[in-house]
């Protein structure tokens, strides 16, 4: 047999290696934020065109490169952070394995440009790992490169991306990370000729409250805790500012954001008794650990580590956290910056309160609308549409219905025996008439006497431009100012406490595109999820004969929105089945 094994060109291996690295523009651009932070920058600017599909650009001040450099720069193993095998356990800085450079020109179109010390600039154009061209270039600092058409050489991949959207909101948690772990540098990120974030070198605890918005400041608590192992500094959030995602855990080791169950778990166990169910808490935790007590190098992103002593630092953190949340239950003002907007005047103190102008309902409930006079004549449109039950026979009036287990409708019919799942039946009632409202445009709102102010996070604001249509359907009126959002009127049937709870988990949630994707899709899925009943709720016999009457009456009473079955029948031969085996 003739020899059949032959060594790769090294297009091929790079464009192999880039799938490891590359996966998606958002780890493109992580790789070159690294490298610039790297260059010691101190000024970093992002420019991003259609998520990052089109263009990814970073301009750092850095120390940039000599012409010989570059070159080599996108060469697989080429690196100048690293001379002997040693150096990997010992690294402190961001990469260091030579390869990002090499297998992200390797697919895509990339142009760079970089000025060292006492030479001239000089430019490059790699396409698909090959040298097109190079020249002089007048760059007066640092380096600039560029990557367009991330992919155009392997089609599978280019189509494998997702939507604008969620790319985007790749990039933003990278960008995120890197702001966050990095204060003291000035990032300027341009996204479609738009600057949605300028953030100046500060500390960190503005960075967050740049990226976080206002709201977040007077619920940061420092932590600082320095022991033989690791030290531990950042900030955690007060319990109240709790989420039901993960979405506010960041954790740095030595300024390198990782994931890491135990270290979340180890904080989560910190909070024990503070958290309400299904609530996760928020933080910015900073390791500092000794480099050779730790391996960087297990995963290709560099985004799980593994550590030596993972037994020690888990308590360590666990009472590092315990003890600063400790501080702030005996002293809550501890160092925190105070709230201007707690602060009441004196004269305002004294005054007599402000008789509201205009009368609300703060006491609606939906179930009430059978036996409330006060609200019949007010038309719910998604509340209480006119039903009847699908039943074969049509003497409901003696239907009988009762809960079990806090969590199931037991109702029947002539020959069967009905299980209703009421969470699940009252995420579809209030789907299909959300999403009526969004199409027909008819809700009925409130108009709040105290309008609702939230502050958003530069993410948040993204995705409420995406669905304003959406809340406005609805009924809600509300006005953004300055990342401000003023909410002035809410739907019917959602209650003024709870708005700012469903605001957010909205505004946090992912578009979840593998389902077939559509923004009023999405907001009617995720309000009728947030405002539904939930399992465990004791209902009284007004609820439960409206989730019946009004299930049935849903065009697809079968399936929930997330198309999980709702209820069961057993009819009679399923019964004598029973019996009989
Ligand atoms: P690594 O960062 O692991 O060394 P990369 O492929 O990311 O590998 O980069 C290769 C080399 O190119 C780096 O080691 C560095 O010397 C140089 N380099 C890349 N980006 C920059 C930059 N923005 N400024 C200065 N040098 C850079
Ligand atoms: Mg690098």
């Amino acid at each position: 047999m003739l020899d059949i094994i032959k060594i790769l060109p090294s297009e091929v291996s790079n464009k192999i290696a880039a799938g490891e690295v590359v996966q998606r523009p958002s780890s493109a651009l992580k790789e070159l934020i690294e490298n610039s932070i790297d260059a010691n920058s101190t000024k970093i600017q992002i420019i991003i065109k259609d998520a990052g599909k089109n263009l990814i650009q970073v301009i750092d001040n850095g120390k940039g490169m000599s012409k010989n450099d570059m070159h080599l720069s996108f060469i697989k193993h080429a690196t100048s952070k690293i001379n002997k095998i040693e150096d990997i356990y010992s690294i402190s800085s961001m990469g260091f394995r030579g390869e990002a450079l090499a297998a992200i020109a390797s697919v895509s179109m990339l142009e760079m440009e970089s000025i060292t010390d006492n030479q001239n600039g000089h430019f490059i154009e790699i396409n698909g790992g090959k040298l097109l061209r190079e020249k002089v270039s007048n760059i007066q600092e640092g380096t600039s490169i560029k990557i367009k058409n991330i992919f155009y050489n392997i089609p599978a991949r280019r189509n494998f991306l997702k939507s604008n959207f969620v790319e985007l909101r790749h990039i933003l948690d990278v960008f995120h990370r890197l702001a966050i772990s990095h204060p003291e540098i000035e990032f300027s990120f341009i996204n479609n000729d738009e600057e949605i974030f300028y953030l100046k070198g500060e500390s960190l605890k503005k960075r967050i409250v740049s990226i976080f918005g206002e709201k977040v400041r007077e619920n940061l608590i420092p932590i600082n805790e320095s022991t033989q192992i690791a030290d531990i500094s950042g900030f955690v959030l007060k319990p109240e500012f709790s989420k039901k995602s993960r979405s506010n855990q960041f954790v740095f080791v030595n300024k390198r954001f990782i994931k890491s169950q135990f270290i979340n778990h180890s904080i989560f166990a910190s909070y024990n008794g503070l958290l309400k169910d299904g609530y996760y808490p928020g933080y910015f935790l900073f390791i500092d650990i000794d480099p050779t007590k730790i391996d960087v190098n297990v995963h290709p992103n560099k985004i799980e580590i593994k550590f030596d002593d993972d037994q020690n630092l888990y308590s360590i953190i666990n009472s590092s956290v315990k003890h600063c949340l400790g501080i702030y239950q005996v002293s809550p003002v501890l160092d925190f910056d105070k709230d201007p907007s707690m602060d009441i005047s004196y004269d305002q103190v004294n005054s007599q309160p402000r008789i509201p102008a205009i009368e609300i309902n703060s006491e609606f409930n939906p179930f009430e609308v059978f036996n409330d006079e006060r609200v019949n004549n007010v038309s719910y449109n998604y509340l209480a549409p006119n039903s009847k039950l699908n039943f074969e026979d049509d003497n409901n009036q003696n239907l009988k219905i009762f809960q079990i287990l806090n969590k199931f409708i037991v109702s029947t019919n002539k020959s069967s025996l009905i299980i209703i799942n009421q969470n699940l039946a009252h995420q579809r009632i209030l789907y299909e008439s959300f999403l009526k409202s969004i199409f027909e445009n008819s809700a009925n709102s409130q108009k709040l006497v105290f309008p609702i102010e939230l502050s958003l996070t530069k993410k948040q604001l993204l995705l409420y431009n995406k669905i304003i249509d959406e809340f406005k359907s609805i009924g809600f009126d509300i006005i953004v100012r300055n990342e401000l959002m003023l909410i002035e009127s809410i739907p019917f049937g959602i209650e003024k406490n709870n708005v700012e709870e469903v605001i957010e988990n909205i505004l946090n949630e992912e578009f979840n595109t593998s389902n077939d994707f559509s923004a009023s899709d999405f907001f009617a899925k995720r309000l009728s999820k947030i405002t539904s009943i939930k399992t465990g709720q004791k209902l009284n016999l007004d609820e439960q004969e409206y989730i019946v009457n009004n299930l049935f009456s849903c065009k697809e009473p079968n399936l929930s929105p997330d198309n999980k079955q709702i209820f069961i029948t057993l009819n009679k031969n399923d019964i004598e089945k029973k019996f009989n085996g």
